[in-house]
């Protein structure tokens, strides 16, 4: 594969262009193919990371590549003063498999957020007048990078340097019942979770914590948001994660493998929330534009296909059984759902781990302190899922 600059350019022209927000690993990919990728001198990798669970169909995928060829072609943007087909395709798969009433497509999980933050505050002002605009969420929560999805994410070190926020959120202990309840009060408008907690460390919610939400919000008219921008789109196993759990929000966000690779996000409203925003409330100039609504369909006429999702659980707990053979006091803790798992370490040794990993031709990602978090493309092998296990156990037991 051609690429026009070497890696020691690309650094130097990237340091001296590019803000340094992200601290990136020392390895230039260069192009990829299903679950493995390549660098710029020809490495094969297996990607365990998919673009931080974006690439739900792996790399070049033939159905999605020729679509979004064609796409391209055909018709690129037009913004939303026209009709499009792809961004009605998409919606009139995505919601009667969700069971939800309409969707508003959106371009990031922040933006996701947002719309659904936009949303809760105008059903209860509605419906209660003015003061009740607070959201509750979770400490250790992660739900995106403006403003308001800052500081609805419960980690603080999130938030220096940022403030002032916008008022009216507040944060409740995971799987604690009962600060959920004392934080609940007449001022609330909404609770957003995850129901895995991703960034923070692949962290499964209780089932009766939960329960707990559901009930609470239908006691008290308060909206439950759904934030499955990590774990919807097929991760677990089921198009969403609340599928999982057995319940049913008033509002569900997604963004990263809803597009397979193409930037687009967007939020799923039900009987109760459907009515809310109307003309002029809301809006997004890229918004399910044609590329990115077209992978999106793309997407869900793969996921939805016969026995793919159930195909990702059975590789999920492949996965999980390969990795919880591993003999080695450092893996403390194997878990997650579907294809989103954690296996947790010492905290001083994450760094180390994953080096050692990534070193061996294991692409991975790190989530809170102590996790190495695997999210590889839904259409991954069992053979890659084998052989990366095998190349951790290795890691791990040396
Ligand atoms: N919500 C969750 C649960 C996430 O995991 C993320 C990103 O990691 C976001 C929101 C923000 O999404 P984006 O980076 O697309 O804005």
């Amino acid at each position: 594969m051609e690429v026009s600059m070497d890696f020691e350019t690309l650094k130097a022209a990237e340091a001296q262009y590019v803000l340094p927000t992200y601290g990136r690993n020392d390895i230039f990919l260069d192009h990829g193919q299903g679950a493995r990728v390549w660098d710029s001198n020809g490495r094969e990798y297996i990607d365990l990371t998919s673009g931080i669970g974006v690439l739900s169909l792996g790399q070049n995928h033939p159905a999605l590549s020729a679509a979004l060829q064609k796409q391209v072609e055909q018709l690129l943007s037009v913004s939303n003063l026209f009709y499009t087909e792809p961004m009605v395709q998409a919606a009139s798969l995505l919601v009667p498999a969700s069971g939800m009433k309409k969707v508003f497509f959106a371009n990031s999980g922040a933006e996701a957020n947002e719309g659904a933050i936009k949303c809760a505050r105008k059903y209860a002002a509605d419906h209660y007048g003015p003061n009740r605009y607070k959201i509750l969420t979770l400490v250790n929560s992660f739900h995106g990078r403006t403003i308001a999805t800052l500081e609805a994410t419960g980690q603080d070190h999130f938030h220096q340097n940022f403030f002032p926020f916008t008022n009216g959120f507040d944060y409740v202990e995971a799987n604690n019942i009962e600060d959920l309840k004392a934080k609940a009060d007449e001022n609330t408008a909404a609770i957003m979770v995850e129901l895995i907690q991703g960034e923070s460390g692949v962290r499964p919610l209780d089932p009766e914590f939960v329960k707990a939400i559901e009930e609470l919000c239908h006691e008290k008219d308060i909206l439950f948001i759904d934030d499955e921008v990590q774990t919807g789109m097929g991760r677990t196993g089921r198009l969403f994660a609340y599928q999982n759990y057995g319940v049913h929000p008033d509002i569900v966000t997604m963004a990263k493998g809803l597009g397979g690779g193409v930037p687009i996000g967007g939020f799923l409203v039900n009987e109760k929330t459907e009515g809310v925003l109307g003309k002029g409330d809301h809006g997004s100039t890229f918004g399910g534009n044609p590329l990115s609504a077209k992978a999106a369909q793309v997407v869900l006429e793969t996921i939805l296909a016969d026995g793919f999702l159930e195909d990702v659980e059975r590789k999920g707990t492949l996965l999980q059984d390969l990795l919880k053979e591993i003999k080695s006091p450092d893996v403390l803790d194997v878990r997650g759902l579907g294809l989103m798992v954690g296996i947790q370490v010492p905290a001083e040794k994450v760094a180390d781990y994953m080096k050692e990993i990534m070193d061996r031709g294991v692409l991975v990602l790190k989530a809170g302190t102590d996790t190495i978090r695997l999210l590889p493309p839904l259409v991954i092998t069992d053979d890659d899922l084998k052989e990366a296990a095998s190349i951790m156990k290795e890691v791990f037991e040396a």
